[in-house]
């Protein structure tokens, strides 16, 4: 080791975004430091050739580099830490309990912006309100252009004034409508009323009185549920609000926020979903008068890190936003809440793995706050977190107001005719409630024509060139397309085998059932949400928004359509295939489906018709399906978690899931081998590794993939082992070779 020359200099331990491990030494500043100096600062290095954002993570006296080598900082570009001690010491765990490289842990908790280096200051933004000649006027004078029509009735509904950040959370185009609209003096630049808007208002408690709207009056079990929480204000505690769909979780969650505010203290919310913060944030603002921030990937940089440092700085009381939220920083944290507690978007998939909802958890045990989960579906982990006394159960077992619960069942389709898809008992079904002037919802989760091309001749199958998948039909743009790569080419009329068979579609996708539906019902409105339909910017909105105002006749969709979305006139949803995912090999599929099917019934019926939910299959005699309907999602939860634990599968086994790709097809299993012999070396016993075998999709946008599966029935005996195994590993020859990514409790194992 060797020792500082200079007994005055001080060496800085930074962590930088970088794939690595290790953490890097530099010399202090030259510049004039000031004391003490805080872990947590963004700092400028020099890098190789370029410069590089670090942040400091220890002062230390001596480093394991050759002093004379080490080369000095830059610049420091915060003079105290933009995050707390508490969230620092967050990351720190976040690091190592997912065996993710601090800078990159480090790099996902702040905004692009500051990411960057920018300084944390807060570029301010425009609001518009309307004018008097705005709010009186009749939106429908506006006909001919729909785009303004539609800004004019956001304003008009929303009643104050919109910051551009609210305006682009809400559709990504409004820019020239709103130009238009102030060039007719229906809108004028101006600022926000009630201090209502994201600006940042000086007073710590948020302004009084923090209430615009009266509570509903709460039945006795939402009562419950908020009287728990809010009698364990200011401690740690997790609750877990279980409520069918429409049983008044918001209401509950808005009474709970309404006493963390009144103490002064700041609310974090995540949604796992973009489309969802829109009606959630209209819930709020015609409840509170506070400031509300958001965040999520449709906002810009400048945006985003806006409401981080208002959140930060404790300007603003509550923020709205996706899984990337969960580390901005509150100056006066009071509650988290996770709405659909259960939804996978709530695990990263690339990067930097994390839990959104573990690492929740444990924020707010480091915080010393509650943290409330809600769902209609909770994740087999949560109830077992119940079950164990870690969580408390808080549950609404109906649904509020008026509105009943749907009924399910299942339609036996065996031996049955069907167009396209679809029974003729089903097809009756739907004209009967279209006749009633009420809305249908068809759920079919899989986007295209039909997700095979074959040659009726000789059998050739259109096959996608990087991976092992085949080619899903796209008719309207007249391409075949791989949903897993994204490869495309146009669609062939010849079979490029035998050149003379016929191509033959198979299987169904949503494009084909938008067909025959449009054929069947050629004088009703059908609007298909998938994932092609809406993909230019607030496509998505305004199909929502014509369903809402009862345009619309049927809906069909994907999984889209499962998230959270209200559509009061829906009363009959019908799932076309259930059982292609009765049949998965990863045991976490019959968990997804059995939410999926009781978050996509919960769309029907919400107001007061009641809803019915038909649900196609050729296994009407499947247990998870006959259990779900006849009991619910809690016996099946229960049959679930006791087959789980039959099998020793999380949540009572842990995991860790090695995942490896690389373009030359033998590298990624000689690279596991020789990781199973370090780990086989390292191993008490205690961890069983599973593997190397090759990934279900064997082969990805060209590259081969395998992994390796790291399963214990001990957690601290699991991450003892990683926490050796990974440094090592990343010295390992082969690793140069490889891409390769550790998945800590993965929610797939794909
Ligand atoms: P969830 O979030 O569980 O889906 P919501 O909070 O959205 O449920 O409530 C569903 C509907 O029931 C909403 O229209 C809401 O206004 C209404 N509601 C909630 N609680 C009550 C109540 N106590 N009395 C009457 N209506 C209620
Ligand atoms: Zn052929
Ligand atoms: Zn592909």
């Amino acid at each position: 080791m060797a020792k500082l020359q200079n007994k005055n200099e001080l060496i800085f331990r930074v962590a930088i975004a970088l794939p690595v491990y290790r953490l890097f030494d530099y010399l202090a500043p030259e510049q004039l430091v000031p004391t003490p100096i805080k872990p947590g600062i963004r700092l400028e290095v020099p890098f190789g050739k370029a410069k590089k954002i670090a942040y400091l993570v220890e002062c230390v006296q001596h480093s394991d580099m050759d002093i004379g080598k080490l080369k000095r900082v830059e610049r420091m570009l915060d003079e105290t830490p933009l995050l707390s001690t508490k969230d620092l010491a967050l990351l720190h765990w976040a690091g190592g309990y997912y065996h993710h490289p601090l800078g990159e842990v480090f790099s996902a908790a702040f905004p692009v912006t500051l990411r960057q280096g920018k300084s944390a200051v807060i570029q301010t933004e425009k609001f518009y309100s309307l004018t008097e000649s705005g709010k009186a006027i009749d939106s429908e004078l506006l006909k001919r252009t729909p785009k303004q029509k539609s800004v004019l009735e956001k304003f008009q509904a929303h009643q104050s004034s919109l910051s551009e950040m609210e305006l682009s959370a809400w559709n990504g185009s409004w820019r020239t409508s709103v130009k238009q609209l102030l060039d007719k003096q229906l809108l004028q630049l101006g600022t926000p009323e009630f201090g209502a808007n994201s600006t940042p208002s000086a007073s710590e408690n948020f302004g009084n009185p923090i209430i615009r709207s009266n509570a509903l009056q709460c039945n006795p079990q939402q009562q419950a549920a908020i009287d728990a929480v809010c009698g364990s204000l200011e401690q740690f505690g997790v609750f877990l609000l279980e409520g069918v769909t429409g049983s008044g979780k918001t209401e509950v969650y808005m009474q709970i926020i309404r006493s963390v505010l009144e103490k002064g203290q700041q609310v974090l919310v995540l949604l796992p979903e973009i489309t969802l913060t829109p009606q959630l944030e209209n819930r709020f603002r015609q409840r509170f008068t506070v400031s509300i921030a958001i965040s999520h990937s449709k906002l810009t940089d400048r945006q985003r890190a806006c409401s981080w440092l208002t959140m930060q700085r404790g300007e603003c009381a509550i923020l709205l936003g996706t899984r990337s939220a969960l580390f901005t920083p509150l100056k006066n944290p009071g509650l988290i809440i996770l709405d659909e507690e259960h939804d996978a978007s709530f695990k990263q998939q690339e990067g930097f793995r994390f839990s959104a909802r573990d690492v929740a958890v444990v924020r707010g045990k480091l915080l010393n706050i509650p943290v409330l989960l809600g769902s209609a579906t909770p994740a087999l982990e949560t109830l077992h977190n119940v079950n164990n006394k870690r969580y408390r159960l808080l549950h609404l077992p109906e649904r509020a107001g008026n509105a009943i619960a749907p009924v399910l069942q299942l339609l036996d389709i065996r031996n049955k005719k069907m167009q396209e898809g679809l029974s003729e008992a089903l097809i009756a079904d739907i004209q009967r409630t279209l006749a009633k002037n009420e809305q249908v919802l068809l759920f079919l989760n899989r986007r295209g024509f039909a997700p095979t091309l074959i040659c009726h001749g000789c059998g050739w199958v259109a096959r996608c060139r990087r991976c092992d998948a085949n080619l899903v039909i796209h008719y309207d743009e007249g391409m075949l397309r791989c949903h897993h790569c994204g490869q495309e080419q146009r669609l062939v009329r010849q079979c490029p085998a035998c050149k003379t068979g016929e191509l033959t579609p198979l299987g169904l996708g949503t494009e084909r059932v938008e067909k025959v539906l449009a054929e069947l019902f050629a004088d009703k409105t059908i609007v298909r949400l998938d994932r092609d339909s809406t993909q230019r910017k607030g496509s998505l909105e305004n199909y929502l928004q014509q369903i809402n105002q009862g345009a619309v006749d049927i809906i069909l969709g994907t999984q889209m359509l499962a998230k959270g979305h209200h559509f009061p006139n829906v009363t009959l949803v019908a799932i076309l295939d259930v059982d292609s995912g009765l049949f998965s090999i990863d045991f976490h599929a019959p968990e997804k489906m059995a939410q999926m099917i009781v978050q996509v019934s919960g769309r029907a019926g919400r107001a007061e018709k009641p809803g019915r939910v038909i649900m196609q299959t050729r296994q009407p005699e499947h247990p998870l399906l006959t259990t779900l309907i006849s009991e619910g999602y809690s016996s099946f939860a229960r049959t679930a978690l006791a087959e789980r634990k039959e099998a020793s599968l999380p949540p009572f086994s842990y995991q860790a899931l090695l995942r490896v790709q690389a373009a030359d097809a033998q590298m990624p299993k000689l690279f596991l081998q020789a990781v199973v012999e370090l780990a086989q070396h390292h191993n008490n016993g205690q961890t069983q590794i599973l593997g190397p075998v090759a990934a279900p999709m064997a082969r990805r946008a060209g590259l081969y993939r395998y992994q390796l599966l790291f399963q214990s029935s001990r957690r601290p005996e699991l991450h003892a082992l990683l926490d050796v195994l990974m440094p090592k590993i990343e010295k390992l020859k082969q690793a140069k070779k490889v891409r390769w990514s550790l998945d800590v409790d993965p929610v797939d194992l794909y």
